[in-house]
């Protein structure tokens, strides 16, 4: 069933039963006041049958003995009080008729012994009857005279006129709800088909994307602060997410497809040479020096593979300065032209995966070798900086030009290939090292000034 015809269903049902309570509690309340009109009318007319009969009687000396020899109770005053639809009879206690209304005609009101004995101890009630299939409503009295029950006042009501009232009250309700269910089931399919519409250009649009393969589709909508329009907000933001990371990944194959042709062209290049004859020693090494570029650029897929896939570093405790004292050592044995140094040294402790490290610091001091003209200097520092180790390393090479500062953490960026005094990068290094700094918990700094140097600064939190 569609969230439409669900919400019109439920919005039409709590309608039906909110209209039903307050026609029912209507309808209860005005019937009850009609039907205690009635009565208040009967008990009116029976205490004025009362009045007047018990004047005329107050003259006879024993008004029972009268009533009960049959004395007539001449008085035109039934009829006198007699209304159409309504009916006055006067009776004895033993429930002989002495006079009733004319629109009574033949028919005598009669009431159950019960009624009359309760009559006689001077207690009135109430009663139904019906006359000629209508129904009436009937009060009894006691005629009293000096204090003595001596007959039974009854009064009747036509009760017809009352339920006519009410049956057109029931009708009029009725066809009140019927009408105001059909309107609101209208009016409500209307307005949750114009509030969900947003939702089925939604749901087309992420049909199209799925059928077409387009993920420059977005959806139009109105900016509007509510649901709906955060829903359609969100997923054009997630659209532009998905499309950018499809373009990065796009890019990235791109990348490495480039980047692994130029050392394959080269290789096959140096064996043709070889099968030719050429310089053999020259056609190797050349063969020898792109194979290991290849190495390192799998080598670094690998890693940056597996940083995608979520894989997490080891986190143990690192004689860090030691550490750094290797790769100092290490970098040393890798150049001559380049002079590399050490400045202020501490001894610190660092938690995290002793490889990783090695291989960021490497990565950083090769840069600065690559990067700097020969007969430069290349220094290398250790500090505490609170509670984290600063690692500085700074060169007096090339440096970066300013507009390529923010991308040079990207994958395959690369400032400009002619300038590295050796041959052989990648483009991945900084991303890679950015990585390991980020799985650390730490942060990574340049400042650099193309033709001055530039310095790489790393934060690591120390052991506590
Ligand atoms: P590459 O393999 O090209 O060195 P990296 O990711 O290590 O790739 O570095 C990205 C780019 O940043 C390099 O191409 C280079 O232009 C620039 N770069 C990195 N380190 C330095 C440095 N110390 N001095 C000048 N430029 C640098």
């Amino acid at each position: 069933m569609s969230i439409r015809l669900r919400l019109t269903l439920w919005y039409v049902i709590l309608l039906a039963i909110l209209l039903a309570v307050f026609s029912g509690a209507l309808f209860a309340v005005f019937s009850l006041s009609l039907f205690s009109e009635v009565d208040r009318r009967l008990e009116i007319r029976a205490s004025e049958v009362n009045t007047s009969l018990a004047t005329a009687l107050e003259l006879q000396s024993d008004p029972r003995v009268f009533i009960l020899r049959g004395g007539r109770l001449t008085l035109p005053t039934a009829d006198m009080f007699a209304m159409p639809g309504v009916f006055v009879q006067v009776s004895t206690l033993e429930g002989v008729a002495l006079t009733r209304s004319e629109n009574l005609g033949a028919q005598t009101l009669a009431v159950s012994s019960t009624v009359l004995d309760g009559v006689g101890r001077g207690e009135a009630s109430y009663a139904s009857l019906s006359r000629n299939s209508v129904p009436l409503r009937v009060y009894v009295s006691p005629l009293t005279v000096r204090n003595q029950s001596v007959a039974a006042i009854i009064v009747a009501e036509s009760l017809q006129p009352v339920n006519d009232t009410l049956r057109r009250l029931a009708m009029l309700l009725i066809g009140g709800i019927v009408l105001g269910l059909v309107i609101a089931s209208i009016v409500g399919a209307l307005l949750a088909g114009s509030a969900l519409a947003p939702i089925d250009r939604i749901t087309q649009t992420a049909q199209a994307i799925a059928r077409s393969n387009d993920l420059t589709r977005r959806i139009e909508q109105k900016p509007t602060r509510d649901e709906v329009g955060r829903l359609a907000e969100t997923f054009n933001e997630m659209l532009a997410r998905i499309e950018e990371l499809f373009r990065a990944q796009q890019r990235f194959v791109a990348d490495v497809s480039h980047e692994l042709r130029s050392p394959l062209t080269a290789i096959r290049g140096n064996l043709d040479l070889l099968r030719r004859g050429a310089d053999s020693q020259a056609a190797l090494a050349a063969i020898d020096s792109e194979a290991s570029r290849m190495q390192r650029l799998v080598q670094d897929l690998l890693l940056l593979a597996q940083a995608d896939a979520g894989v997490e570093i080891q986190k143990q405790s690192v004689e860090f300065d030691a550490l750094l004292l290797e790769v100092y050592h290490q970098a040393k044995l890798t150049t001559r032209e380049v002079k590399v140094s050490l400045a202020d040294w501490d001894q610190v402790q660092v938690v995290g995966d002793a490889d990783r490290l090695k291989q960021l610091f490497l990565n950083l001091i090769d840069n600065a070798i690559k990067y700097t003209p020969v007969g430069g200097v290349v220094t290398l520092a250790l500090a505490r900086d609170g509670n984290r180790a600063r690692v500085s390393i700074a060169d007096t090479g090339i440096g970066i030009p300013e507009k390529d500062v923010a991308h040079i953490f990207d994958r395959f960026y690369r400032v400009d290939k002619s300038r590295a005094r050796e041959q052989g990068g990648t483009g991945l290094g900084l991303s890679i090292s950015k990585w390991i700094v980020d799985q650390h918990g730490g942060q990574i700094q340049v400042q650099s000034q193309v033709g001055k140097g530039s310095t790489f600064t790393v934060w690591l939190p120390l052991v506590k």
